[in-house]
This record gives structure tokens, sequence and C-alpha cells, in this order.
């Protein structure tokens, strides 16, 4: 089969891989479509502690279930399904409690294990989630970026009227904004450096856009909220920088939801966080959000579709990485499209 690997920093090809075999509890998928996303070009980058190479990556796909192994329905072949890429050990103790995307002994698909660049991946049964007949393997393989949304939303504990800012208008940025939007939140701010990033998210129904490198980020926000500050704040641009603004910008009980992966300290102020009694949190992959997203995406509530800014075919991908590398303004998510 044809799959694209990456085979050290820096070295990547499409070529011919054995065909994966389903091994107990698993399921082969013949994967329609893979989503690229900024992570994988980390991977490409040799800057994910993880990822142990050779690697065939891709963490964003949908398909159709074309084998099962001894212990599996039968029945499940010829499902159409997107999978999620956490594959937890269900024994240690975040997963006793309920956490299993912190698992201790976590395999992610497309990272630790192989994934969706290629024409067919094995992945755990209960990984592979139905979608709905009307629900079309594209828009499905967007599900797992809208799960990263769903599940720093979630962290954050949003009230009912909560003014949410989004820090970044990327992929990301935008999937937290459309899921924002379907979980009932209406005062959406989005910040970014690139007009043209702020201008998809106007599209996608930003009601306040903020350019922070012609605008004063901070005063805007004091001014927009009364000098109040906002009560949710998303990081999408994930730049440890910002930290101490995200602090400022904050109303008291406000909640700043993290999503960055970058080692760089960031400077904290102690009496920022306790005297208005602030909540960090960190958000990584998603907590079993798979099926609320499809529900939200089938009942048209999240629009998968605005975010493909490119399909290309599985031989292009090292032209998309480079368009990815040298034009992210000109790209949202680019969708592979491996077989249909
Ligand atoms: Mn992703």
């Amino acid at each position: 089969m044809q799959a694209f690997e990456v085979s050290a920093p820096h070295a990547f090809a499409v070529g011919d891989q054995p065909e994966p075999q389903a091994a107990p509890g698993e399921v082969v998928i013949d994967v329609a479509y893979a989503g690229i996303c900024g992570s994988d070009m980390h991977i490409i980058h040799g800057d994910n502690a993880f990822v142990r190479f050779p690697r065939i990556t891709g963490h964003e796909f949908a398909g159709v279930i074309s084998a099962v192994s001894d212990g599996v329905d039968p029945a499940r072949v010829g499902e159409r399904v997107c999978i999620d890429p956490v594959v937890s050990c269900g024994r240690c103790y975040p997963c006793r409690i309920g956490r299993p995307n912190v698992c201790s002994a976590m395999q992610v698909i497309g990272v630790h294990r192989n994934g969706g660049f290629a024409e067919q991946v094995n992945v755990p049964a209960s990984n592979a989630h139905r979608l709905p007949d009307d629900l079309d393997l594209d828009a499905a393989a967007l599900v797992e970026p809208y799960s990263i949304a769903a599940n720093v939303l979630s962290r954050m504990g949003p009230q009912p009227g909560d003014r949410l800012l989004i820090i970044g208008a990327g992929v990301i940025g935008l999937t937290l904004l459309q899921m924002a939007r379907a979980i009932g939140l209406e005062e959406i701010t989005v910040t970014d450096i690139l007009d043209e990033r702020l201008a998809s998210a106007r599209e996608l129904g930003a009601g306040h856009t903020i350019n922070g490198r012609s605008e004063d980020l901070e005063q805007a926000v004091l001014n927009a909220t009364d000098g109040e500050g906002i009560p949710l704040i998303a990081d999408a641009a994930c730049i440890p920088a910002m930290l101490p603004a995200m602090l400022r910008m904050a109303c008291p009980a406000g909640r700043i939801g993290l999503l960055g992966f970058s080692p760089t300290p960031s400077d904290l102020i102690q009496l920022e966080v306790i005297k208005k009694e602030l909540t960090l949190v960190g958000s990584r992959l998603n907590n079993r959000k798979f099926p609320e997203v499809i529900e939200h995406i089938a009942a048209g509530r999240l629009d998968p579709k605005a975010l493909i800014s490119h399909r290309i075919a599985l031989a292009e991908m090292p032209g998309a990485i480079d368009l990815l590398e040298n034009h992210p303004e000109q790209a949202r998510k680019v969708l592979v499209k491996i077989s249909s």
C-alpha cells in the first residue's frame, strides 16, 4: 500500500509499505480522507518528543472498516468511521479517574503508532466511531480537530453568556470559534496577527476581531469589556510569552485554557492568578469528545467543509508540507484524499 512516512526529522516520502494487519481487538481502516495538522509539522521537524521514527503520521482521518480481528463484531466490516487517536491503557491513575487523554502509557495514533496518511491502518476497534449515514467522510476527517476545541472548552467550564477570547485564528482557533458557537456562546472575540485569518474568523461568526500587530490587544479587550476583562480565554496560538497578557486580560474568576506544547518558560505572576482567583487549565488531545462532535456536525452546528482550503492526493503531500511551511496564511485545513 502507499503511505506517507517520516523516516527521520526532515526526511519524508510517499512510498510502498506493507499492509497492516488487525491485532486482537483491532480493525483495519481503508482511509478515505486525512487532514494535515500543525502537530504533523512538528513531527517532521523532529520537535515532538514522543514520536519514534520511522512513522506513518496522520491522526485526523476517516474511512471504512475493511477487516476485523477475532473478538470484533464482523458486522462492522463496511462501517464508515472516524478515528479517535487516543489509545489509553485503562489501568493507570488518569485512566481510572476518567482522564484517558493523559494516560501514563498513552499511544497516540499517528505519533506513537502508525496513522492515517496511508491507504490502510490498523486501530483498536473502540477508537473507530461509527458515522451517521449522511455525514460525509471528508467532513468526518475534521472531527479530531474539533475534539481539541471541545476538550479545551469543557476544561474551561463555560457558563451561559460568557464572553470568550480566542488567541490565534489558525485551524484550531477556527474550530474553537465554531465549537463555542455550537455550545451557545455568543460574544466571541478572535485575535491574530494575520488579517487573512481574522477575515476567516469574521466569516465564521466572530463578533469582534483584533489584529494584535496593528492594535494593542490588551487595551482593546479592556475597552470592549468596560475594563472588566474576559471570563474565558483560549490560547490557540501557543506562544508562551503571551501568558502574562492572558492573566491581565482575564476578569476575576476567569478561566484560561492552554493548548501549547512549547518547552519555553513563561513569566507567570502569582499575584495576578491569586487576586483574581484565575483557573489555568491545560488541555491535551481529547477526552472522549468524538460522539458529541459527530452529533454537532450531523446537526449542522459545525461546518467542517468551511475549514478545508486544499484537497490533495497522497502523492502531493510533500508539496503541501512546503505550502504549510512557507505560506501558512494561504492554508486552512489541507485534506488528503486517499480513497473514497
Ligand atoms: Mn490535529
